[in-house]
């Protein structure tokens, strides 16, 4: 997907809040916002919360259905650096594209990770026989030493799936007990989908050095005694024994953790970096039409354009 957000920030990751050095839930309402004609609700990076350990980016995309005639998801041309899309999908098909020649349609229980690294661009389309979406994408920064990693996609349609406590688990990436997710991470992170069918209690055990953050999909879960809503985000930050909420029947949410990062995180529309220079001259490399992204085979849709650096070059 694409940030066109036309007022983009630069994102801090130093600002975990806590109450007598306690973390405190935080509850963060997603936005909601556009993309590619898919209504979204982005729950991070926003204003209270910029990262969960390297997870920097949430939308949830739907749950839409389509009418006659509408084309559903058409996001053309863009490019990423940085950091890895990572797409779940809960709902409908989507055909993704990009310039090392992947083309992969991603179905329901399935993940598309790309890894933008240097540089990368990509498309990503509804089928046309495709009537519905739902879909979360993520975005994971790459470790600063990882950044300029060179680009990949990688598809992978099973992931490890269990019961516990009456839910069904979905584990995206990371660890978690016997449980390992196939797909490729650069930080210490973890991703889980929770659904709970007849709703009811799940505590699951934390690592001490991550922060944790439960995003409600559907229904509304109950949190310290508080009630998180579809398109909420709960915040749990770090040191707690465990985590513990309570699911609505039908609930679905994902847990996301990881360790908090270290250095400051910059987010310019669709690049993720660590410096001013790194990122103006990203999107200059892509507003020249460069080597450094190149095209996107098969697709002839027309690119999409940064908005202008919003920082002075002498800042640079
Ligand atoms: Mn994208």
């Amino acid at each position: 997907m694409s940030n066109t957000d036309s007022k983009p920030t630069l994102s801090s990751s130093r600002d975990c809040p806590e109450v007598d050095g306690r973390p405190m839930l935080q509850r963060v309402v997603a936005r909601q916002t556009e993309v590619g004609g898919i209504p979204v609700a982005r729950a991070l990076p926003t204003r209270e919360r910029r990262t969960i350990g390297a997870w920097c980016f949430l939308d949830h995309a739907g749950p839409v259905v389509f009418a006659g005639g509408e084309q559903g998801m058409q996001v053309g041309p863009h490019p990423h650096t940085g950091l890895q899309t990572f797409t779940w999908m809960i709902a409908g098909e989507v055909l993704h594209r990009d310039s090392l020649g992947s083309k992969q349609v991603i179905r329901p229980g399935e993940v598309n990770l790309m890894t933008a690294g240097w540089g990368i661009a990509h498309t990503e389309e509804s089928m046309p026989a495709s009537r519905e979406l739902h879909a979360v994408q993520l975005w994971i920064a790459l470790p600063w030493a990882d950044r300029e990693t060179s680009p990949r996609f990688d598809h992978y349609p099973y992931l490890p799936r269990w019961e516990e406590q009456g839910a069904r688990v979905t584990l995206l990436t990371g660890h978690y007990g016997d449980h390992n997710a196939p797909t490729i991470a650069f930080s210490p992170l973890i991703g889980m989908e929770l659904r709970h069918a007849r709703g009811g209690r799940f505590t699951m055990p934390v690592r001490p050095d991550y922060e944790y953050g439960l995003m409600v999909l559907e229904g509304t879960f109950e949190v310290d005694g508080e009630r998180i809503a579809a398109n909420e985000l709960a915040y749990f930050g770090q040191g707690r024994p465990d985590i513990a909420f309570d699911a609505p029947p039908g609930g679905l949410a994902l847990l996301l953790g990881g360790e908090p990062l270290h250095e400051e995180l910059l987010m310019w529309w669709n690049f993720v970096g660590y410096d001013k220079a790194d990122i103006a001259r990203a999107q200059y490399d892509w507003e020249v039409r460069g080597e450094r992204f190149g095209d996107v085979p098969g697709h002839d849709g027309e690119r999409l354009m940064p908005p202008p650096i919003p920082w002075k070059r002498a800042d640079v």
